[in-house]
Parts: C-alpha cells; sequence; structure tokens
C-alpha cells in the first residue's frame, strides 16, 4: 500500500499525513449487512435446492438444505457486500470527502 497522500499546511511534508476515512467504515458495515441480507434472499435458491434433497430425503434434506443454504448466501453476502462498500467508502473518503490528518502537527485538512 503506497498512496499518495498531500502534503500538510503546516508541515509541508506527507509523511504522517493520514485519509480520515469515515465513509470507507460506514460503508464496510452498511455493505455487509446489505449484502447479508441480499444474500440470504438470494439463497433462496439453497432452499429450493435443500427441498429437493429433501424430497428425496424427507424433512431432514429440507431442514439442512434450507438453513445451509441460507447461512451461505448470508456469509457471502456480507463479505461481498463489505468488500464492495469498502472500496465505495473509500472513493468517497478520497474523491468526495477528501479529509486528511497530519498526525504530527494534528492539522486537519482536505486534500
Ligand atoms: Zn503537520
Amino acid at each position: 500500500m503506497s498512496e499518495e497522500f498531500p502534503k500538510c499546511p503546516q508541515c509541508e511534508v506527507n509523511t504522517h499525513v493520514i485519509l480520515i476515512n469515515t465513509a470507507q467504515k460506514v460503508g464496510t458495515v452498511a455493505g455487509g449487512v446489505t449484502g447479508a441480507a441480499c444474500g440470504y434472499v438470494g439463497a433462496e435458491a439453497g432452499t429450493i435446492a435443500g427441498a429437493a434433497i429433501g424430497s428425496v430425503v424427507p424433512v431432514i434434506g429440507t431442514g439442512i438444505g434450507a438453513m445451509a443454504g441460507g447461512l451461505a448466501g448470508a456469509v457471502a453476502g456480507f463479505f461481498a457486500g463489505a468488500a464492495t462498500g469498502n472500496a465505495v467508502g473509500k472513493k468517497v473518503d478520497v474523491e468526495v470527502i477528501g479529509k486528511y490528518r497530519c498526525n504530527r502537527c494534528g492539522e486537519e485538512f482536505e486534500g
């Protein structure tokens, strides 16, 4: 990770400058939750598959298939959503908010 940060207006170096990544954190959480919800809904397909197995092995297959499908979908959705939210949030931080902090002098400034 080597990113170009703007120079601190006080110190005139960027060696202690960090991006204030508010939107990235929010985006990661929001994306994860949304992704989990969507993944769970998408995993209705898993429920149907489970039900198909259930028709061969009644009751057990339906229950396990539905649970596994829903859970796997939610987990996969969470990670996919979190990754997307993280990327989108970071973009917002850099391009929309663009706020930086210098850890050397404590100055906060816009990039
Ligand atoms: Zn500074």
